[in-house]
């Protein structure tokens, strides 16, 4: 059969199963890549990617986001779905449970009050029920079967380390005894980077669960199936999605289906009209409310990032790097002094960096774990207060609702007019710093009123720059003060200033 007819043959088998095809496409070499979802138009719908190397080697199917509240897993398989394979085919399902990931609940929203179904890694075939549970499942199990999968990797997250609380599976590989010496594996080169009290545990006495997918792929498709379980406590997404993908490549690179390590393949190589935006979830960073924003959205793919991402082979793959509200010291020691300078790098050979509140700290020159990406000093004077010790000026009490006034220019870039009142919680009181090497700021928008809990506080906010843009390189740099990602009717403005900031075609490297 003609490589041609084989395609069709293919694209066939799926329309009869009414999934609906978006788009195939030929990348480099002969390799095919196929999009579709299962189920389009039904409320639980859920998208797949394939790509076909059409070089002979295994079919492997990677599946996550069952539980809708283990992110890690799914952010995990969106990346893992643009590596480029040597060989094989790969076939991804990240978010299964589309709907539980959007509400963060590990059930299917839909059957939350059914108990035998809620939990869709308990739908699937056991060794004495032939049902598969819930319509997802039921279109999910179809299509694996269809792929014939040599292998399956199913992504998830436990509660706790599997290692300090047996309760949970977190920090583990789950796999059948027949695969143990395999799963051995991946827990050994994940464990490379792993504290001892967090390390990853082999279990792999009684294989998966019974209902799970990787259970039924291994009992009734003779797959070699695993279930992959990072932990969500107390460690960030970028790090959890960091040990699925670092557990994934090395499988992958066992198998053959890939030729050299992936751990750090994020975002696609290429992205045509998709601003590539690399998110900071690292110590010091409260993100969630800037991925709110920018998440999910056709023009943007974002990708959790953290201190030890901060280096060229990572940030090459982004447009426009985000660091969040939060704590800037915290942040800036989290990427340490030698991955600072890569940040420099990244802007001066044009990549974006956009700073609020904390990250605007961070854009400045004025403390030691500064990022001087701009000549700006930090009003952070210290005063003797009556009857409260030595403090600090840049802290100013609770969060408030400031009056802040874009300027024309600023009118352009961020999208928004005039006056309004905008949610600030201590961003950074900016001016001009000491050091005219590094480039000057351009104000783009003014604090027109301010908060203050000390005497000394007085006056020393209004009419003070509260966004600030600056060209370092060929980069642009964006420092936001206040928070308009938490500001009602003014969310956009987040975008718009990642948008100013993204590498353009003509400023490229
Ligand atoms: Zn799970």
């Amino acid at each position: 059969m003609s490589r041609s007819l084989r395609m069709a043959v293919f694209l066939c088998c799926f329309q009869a199963v009414a999934i609906s095809l978006l788009a195939i496409s030929t990348l480099a070499a002969e390799q095919v890549v196929s999009e579709g979802v299962l189920g389009r138009g039904e409320t639980w719908e859920t998208p797949w990617r394939a790509i076909d190397s059409r070089v002979e080697g295994p079919t492997v199917v990677v599946v996550a986001g069952l539980h809708g509240n283990e992110p890690a897993g799914y952010r995990a398989a969106e990346q893992i779905k643009y590596w480029p394979i040597a060989a094989g085919k790969l076939v991804v399902l990240p978010r299964v449970n589309r709907l539980g990931l959007a509400a963060n609940t590990r059930w299917a929203p839909e059957f939350r009050n059914d108990r035998a179904r809620r939990d869709l890694n308990r739908n699937f075939p056991t060794s004495d029920r032939d049902e598969v549970l819930t319509p997802v499942c039921q279109a999910v199990w179809k299509f694996v079967q269809e792929q014939k999968p040599e292998w399956v990797f199913d992504l998830h997250e436990g509660f706790d380390f599997h290692r300090l609380n047996s309760k949970s599976v977190g920090s583990s590989v789950i796999a059948f005894p027949a695969e143990a010496e395999f799963a051995s594996l991946l827990c050994r080169e994940v464990n490379a980077d792993v504290a001892v009290d967090r390390q990853f545990d082999l279990l792999a006495k009684s294989g998966p669960v019974r209902g799970s997918l990787a259970r039924a792929c291994g009992e009734r498709l003779a797959a070699k199936s695993f279930i992959l379980e990072t932990t969500f406590k107390s460690q960030p997404v970028s790090l959890r999605a960091r040990q699925h993908r670092r557990m994934v490549s090395t499988a992958f690179l066992q198998i053959g289906l890939i030729d050299s390590d992936c751990t750090d393949r994020l975002a696609p190589a290429s992205a045509p009209g998709v601003t590539r935006i690399a998110l900071f979830d690292d110590a010091g960073a409260n993100e969630a409310k800037v991925l709110k924003v920018i998440d999910d959205r056709p023009d943007s793919i974002v990708c959790h990032v953290g201190g030890v991402d901060m280096k060229p082979q990572v940030l090459e793959q982004f447009d426009v790097v985000v660091f969040p509200g939060g704590s800037g010291s915290k942040q800036g020691a989290a990427i340490g002094a030698k991955r600072r300078g890569h940040v420099r790098d990244f802007a001066e050979r044009g990549g974006g960096v956009v700073g609020i509140c904390a990250g605007a700290y961070l854009c400045s020159s004025h403390y030691t774990w500064s990022l001087d990406l701009m000549n700006a000093a930090v009003f952070n004077k210290s005063f003797e207060i009556p009857g409260k010790g030595r403090k600090s000026m840049w802290f100013r009490g609770p969060a408030t609702d400031v009056d802040v006034e874009v300027t024309s220019r600023g009118a352009t870039v961020l999208g928004v007019k005039g006056l309004s009142s905008v949610r600030y919680q201590n961003g950074p009181i900016l001016s001009p710093g000491d050091d005219p090497d590094l480039p000057t700021f351009e104000p783009l928008a003014f604090f027109r009123s301010e908060n203050g809990i000390y005497e000394p506080q007085k006056n020393t906010m209004i009419d003070t720059p509260a966004v600030v843009a600056a060209q370092y390189g060929l980069g642009r740099v964006l420092a936001i003060s206040p928070h308009f990602e938490s500001t009602k009717g003014r969310e956009a403005v987040v975008r718009s200033a990642i948008e100013h900031v993204r590498r353009r075609g003509d400023q490229k490297r």
